[in-house]
């Protein structure tokens, strides 16, 4: 064996340095692998320096895995979290639910030193699937409000649903029906929960104070219409609040896959405007540079295909939100009454969960959080101008900030998925970028925090400027 397996290797290792040898060579390959286009800009690229991400990054080790499985089993343990069901009764319904959260965010309330503090949000909301008829709600936050007052009214946004649902749609609005919900979603409960633990730590040592407010919500109605996620947008608008993104976790602990744990999926919408990005597609991006490509996997729909979640009323509105969502879903535990069939085990229950995955998860969201709220606010009246000529400027507007070094101007071949920093400036105002074209690229700002913390891009608007058309045509 070890003979042939030494005679297979050295016949390898010829084959491979003569497919080196003649790619070396070869013109055809030379041209396949270098792209042949004339550079740009003709004088070379800037080398700005680069300031490094904050420091005092989130460890996994720190994500404490076993209370996010014992508040999950806490919430299993309602029987249902229907929206639909019991508010008071404290063993089964949705108060059950409610309850436990409120207790787990009590006691890292606590540790926080009483920075942390618990909102039960009550309210009503009408649905389809509330029979048309309106619904006692209660939605739970924990603030943790911002340090620095110029930006104590922006806020960043961490959210699960803690309604659940058995099958769908014979049984939507049966409470008497059990409905674990474990991934779907006390797992995004778990993850919010936790961010709050992690993030309001982090804080309390002083170097990663969060500038901006931060919300770990815990919401129901999910299912019933994302009645928690509109009325959270309302709630915060009604506030004062500014939304700095949103980031909803719903469908996080599931990894059945070989291989496990995978990166977790983070959906993102494309927006509505040409040749640009929605605020969501820019949180995404952000997200994926502050905890690595290893980790998120970033898709460009705003949700797995035809389905919703509660991001979505707030992508609607302009704003920055997207969806994290596990690697792949196994609907047999999805939306499912619990019971067996044909030998198929049906039911949203806890033993299939991955603790590894759903902590990764949170570290992932928190981390993400801690950086976000951190950062200078993003630029404002971001434009690109310069067509027809051959230097594009980038124009960008933003309020004094002295924690801000300055902003870093962004660039990207329209074909790709990431923004690549062109250049630094420490001022607003405008920035020629001498022999670059307005037309090969997308443009885009950040804001640059002496901390290191970046703000989510903003991408250039372009002057609309259609082609002239014929004013009559002659049929
Ligand atoms: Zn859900």
């Amino acid at each position: 064996m070890t003979n042939r397996g030494s005679a297979s290797n050295a016949i390898l290792g010829a084959i491979a340095g003569t497919i080196c040898f003649w790619v070396a060579i070869s013109p055809t390959f030379a041209q396949q692998r270098i792209p042949h286009d004339p550079a740009e800009p003709q004088q070379g690229l800037p080398h700005p320096k680069l300031l490094p991400r904050p420091t005092g990054a989130i460890a996994r080790q720190s994500v404490d895995e076993k209370s996010m499985r014992a508040l999950i089993d806490q919430l299993v343990s309602c029987g249902t979290r229907l929206s639909l069901s019991s508010w008071t009764d404290p063993k089964r319904g949705i108060g059950c639910g409610r309850d436990h959260i409120v207790a787990r965010l009590n006691e890292i309330a606590k540790d926080s030193g009483g920075k942390l503090q618990i909102v039960v949000d009550k309210f009503e909301s009408t649905s389809e699937r509330t029979g048309g008829k309106p619904v006692p709600l209660e939605s739970v936050y924990a603030i943790l409000p911002g340090s620095d007052p110029k930006f104590a009214k922006t806020l960043f946004i961490v959210s699960g649903h803690y309604d659940s649902i058995p099958s769908f749609p014979s049984d939507i609005m049966k409470p008497e029906i059990d409905a674990p919900g474990a991934d779907d979603d006390a797992s995004g409960v778990s993850v919010s929960v936790e961010s709050a633990r992690l993030v309001s730590k982090a804080a309390a040592n002083g170097k990663s104070a969060n500038r901006a407010t931060l919300l770990f919500a815990a919401i129901p109605g999910e299912e019933q219409g994302l009645l928690g996620g509109y009325h959270l947008l309302d709630w915060a608008k009604q506030q004062g609040y500014t939304i700095g993104g949103m980031l909803d976790d719903d469908i996080v602990g599931a990894d059945p896959a070989p291989g496990a744990p995978h990166r977790v999926r983070l959906f993102s919408g494309s927006g509505e405007i040409d040749d640009c990005d929605s605020p969501g597609r820019e949180l995404a991006r952000a997200i994926e540079e502050i905890d690595g490509r290893e980790s998120i996997r970033m898709v460009f729909r705003v949700d797995r295909y035809g389905r919703g979640g509660d991001h979505y009323p707030f992508y609607k509105a302009g704003l920055p939100a997207v969806r994290f969502t596990e690697p792949l879903e196994d609907y047999n535990h999805e939306h499912q009454t619990p019971r067996t069939e044909n030998g198929i085990e049906y039911g949203d229950r806890a033993k299939y969960l991955n603790a590894t995955f759903l902590g990764d998860v949170a570290r992932d969201n928190a981390e993400a959080l801690r950086q976000l709220a951190m950062a200078p606010a993003p630029p404002t009246n971001a434009k690109l101008t310069g067509a027809v000529t051959p230097d594009a400027k980038v124009f960008w507007s933003a309020e004094d900030d002295p924690e801000r070094a300055g902003f870093e101007i962004l660039w990207r071949e329209t074909t790709e998925a990431r923004w690549q920093v062109y250049d630094f400036a420490e001022s607003p105002g405008q920035t020629v970028l001498h022999g670059v074209s307005t037309d090969n690229h997308f443009f885009a700002v950040r804001s640059v925090g002496k901390n290191g913390a970046r703000s989510i891009a903003v991408p250039t608007e372009t002057e609309r400027r259609p082609p002239p058309q014929p004013t009559g045509t002659k049929q």
